[in-house]
């Protein structure tokens, strides 16, 4: 007797924010594969509709070019995916910049005042926006928010002062919004600890075409480093994606909302 396992996710549509790469890139591709309709959102049109192109399913995929800093863009891309695929249940809100790990004693008030702007802007004013954009679809669907975190949300040394305040920021934005949102919508989120990606920096320091995977710093974080328990652990982004579709599921993870996994190889269990 042959069975078919059903995915997480069947007839689930989602909108993830910067989906072009990285861990936004991973878990399009993963939701596609649980049996969701996926939308991506990011600033390169060209390189979202090549992965659309080479996913699983292209019809259950669409590339949406737009910056998490415009409302309007994003309200357009919440509009056409409701168009597209019928309703919107779930929204990871991901697209962000890293500082480098560069340090206050490092940058002059003007980098730093720039680069906080910047970031900022992104990381954490562009996760509200994309919430915001999408939050009366999520209750017409009962839907849930997965916003990607960091172990930077909860630890030093996953970034400098303005990219770990941000990744702080965002964590209260789920605290927040779990409790504004509920008792239609959960939003949760996935602290994921550092990964092979195409991560950039603010252009106000130079960093716009610096990638974390190039960086020296991101050594100190992944690969074999005692600093985390699971020292072992994968940094391919595609790893990490299990939370996200844990959050996502109504079935399995319905009386779920404020909650973070940490996805970083256990860094709290040695204190750090
Ligand atoms: P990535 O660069 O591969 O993915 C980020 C995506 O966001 C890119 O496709 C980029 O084009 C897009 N983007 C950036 N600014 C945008 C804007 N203003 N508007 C629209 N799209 C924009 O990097 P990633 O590592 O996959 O990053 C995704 C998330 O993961 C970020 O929030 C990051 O802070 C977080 N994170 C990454 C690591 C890591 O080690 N890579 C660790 C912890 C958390």
């Amino acid at each position: 007797m042959s069975t078919t396992a059903a995915g997480w996710l069947e007839g689930n549509v989602a909108l993830i924010t910067g989906g072009g790469s990285g861990i936004g890139r991973a878990v399009a591709e993963r939701y596609l594969a649980e049996g969701a309709s996926v939308a991506i959102f990011g600033r390169d049109a060209q390189k979202l509709q090549a992965v659309v192109d080479a996913s699983a399913d292209p019809s259950r995929m669409m590339a949406i070019a737009g910056d998490v800093r415009d409302a309007d863009a994003l309200a357009a891309a919440v509009a056409e995916v409701v168009s597209r695929f019928g309703k919107l249940d779930t929204v990871v809100p991901n697209a962000g910049i890293w500082d480098f790990n560069r340090s206050l004693t490092r940058l002059s008030a003007q980098e730093l005042g720039d680069s906080f702007d910047e970031l900022f802007e992104i990381n954490v004013k562009g996760y509200l926006l994309t919430v915001q954009a999408a939050w009366k679809e999520l209750v017409a669907a009962n839907g849930s928010v997965v916003m990607t975190l960091s172990n930077a949300s909860f630890h030093p040394a996953g970034g400098g002062p303005v990219y770990t305040a941000a990744k702080f920021a965002a964590r209260g934005l789920v605290t927040q919004l779990a409790y504004e949102l509920a008792p239609k919508v959960r939003v949760n989120g996935v602290a994921v600890g550092g990964m092979d990606t195409d991560l950039r920096g603010p252009g106000s320091t130079g960093l716009e075409d610096r990638k974390i995977s190039e960086s020296f710093a991101r050594s100190e974080i992944t690969g074999n480093n005692p600093l985390i328990p699971l020292h072992h652990a994968s940094v391919d982004p595609v790893d990490f994606t299990g939370s996200y579709v844990l959050l996502a599921s109504a079935a399995n993870a319905g009386n779920i909302t404020g909650a973070i996994i940490p996805a970083d190889g256990g860094i709290a269990v040695r204190g750090f």
